[in-house]
């Protein structure tokens, strides 16, 4: 049986992550010293708290734009013309908006709500039902991000609490997850919910709305979710948009918070804010390898489990890790029986 000392794994990650040319990171030693603290800690107090559309789903898939949990709607002719086109209006008129890097925030707000509440208002008028949302979903382009199934198959193995708190629509992200992966007992997802009338028919939206930059005053952070997981004072933090880092603003005794940031649009013009914000910023990137290598520092790097990794090469298998730190690193591999 081999073991790999944990220190040599977060050295090898390192390695890896500074050849990589879509990953952006503005202060490496914090980013080290926050990922060794996690690893020394473990599995066991770690949580994870996720954004959805374009962090755990796909931005591109072959040079095409996937769905987001409310595109979904719009894509195949399950929805009337009229949905399509107005909604096609909308994002037209308020995406540019949202990713205006010279918009400050406070501007964003408001123009977020308008469009959250126009394009739910235009859903009531469309005969949307609970069951043709699950054909919807599996017809439509919605992907995860390659390595996705992996990262939520081994939260679970691990028993690691995972929220994955949206802005997009729950009932459709619900059957994105049952239908491209498995939606597992440690994973809690806070979004907006349709309101079904007794046929099944949409009537509207329960609760209080939840847009791009008001993942701060969600209700989860005045419930017991954060405060029930005080020990897990580690985590792991992955979104796209700037409003998502404040998705564990709710979370107590934090000792060790790393973010990662998906940035898909507006790459030059808005690296340098991404980089002001998220510890780490992958550019470009429609896997999950480097979440995936973060995360997986914080569990036991057994051979077991190394050779469960299907996805990331340097850690591939135990004979692949070997040859990586032979030709990497440099010296014979730092494995042990
Ligand atoms: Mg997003």
């Amino acid at each position: 049986m081999f073991n790999i000392e944990k220190m040599d794994i977060v050295k090898i990650m390192f390695e890896e992550l500074r050849n990589q040319k879509h990953v952006h990171i503005r202060d490496w030693d914090f980013v080290k010293s926050t990922i060794e603290n996690m690893v020394k800690d473990g599995p066991d107090k770690l949580q994870v708290v996720a954004d959805f559309d374009r962090t755990l789903t796909k931005y591109m898939n072959n040079g095409t734009i996937c769905a987001t949990c409310h595109k979904v709607l719009e894509e195949g002719d399950h929805l009337p013309e009229f949905f399509r086109t107005k909604t096609k209006e909308l994002r037209d008129t308020y995406f540019p908006l949202e990713m205006n890097p010279d918009l400050p925030v406070s501007e964003k707000i408001p123009l977020m709500i308008e469009w959250w509440t126009k394009a739910h208002e235009l859903l009531v008028h469309c005969g949307l039902t609970k069951q043709s949302i699950r054909k919807m979903v599996e017809t439509s382009s919605v992907m995860l991000r390659d390595g996705t199934v992996w990262l939520f198959d081994h939260l679970h193995a691990n028993d690691i609490p995972t929220l994955i708190f949206s802005a997009g629509i729950g009932d459709v992200l619900e059957e994105v997850i049952r239908f491209k992966a498995t939606h597992h007992s440690n994973m809690k997802v806070v979004s907006n919910y349709m309101a079904f009338d007794e046929c099944d028919r949409m009537v509207g939206f329960q609760g209080e709305m939840i847009h791009v930059y008001n993942k701060n005053e969600n209700a989860v952070h005045e419930s017991n979710y954060f405060t029930s997981l005080e020990n897990r004072s580690n985590i792991l933090l992955l979104g796209d948009g700037i409003g998502d880092l404040h998705m564990a603003d709710g979370a107590t005794n934090v000792k060790n918070k790393l973010t990662i940031g998906f940035l898909n649009v507006k790459i030059e013009e808005s690296l340098e804010l991404y980089m002001s914000k998220y510890d780490i910023v992958i550019c470009s990137d429609e896997t999950m390898d480097v979440q995936k290598a973060s995360y997986y520092h914080g569990l036991k790097p057994d051979l077991k489990a190394i050779q469960g990794v299907p996805h990331y090469s340097p850690y591939g298998t135990c004979g692949e890790l070997r040859m990586y730190h032979k030709h990497h690193v440099g010296g014979q591999a730092k494995l042990r029986d």
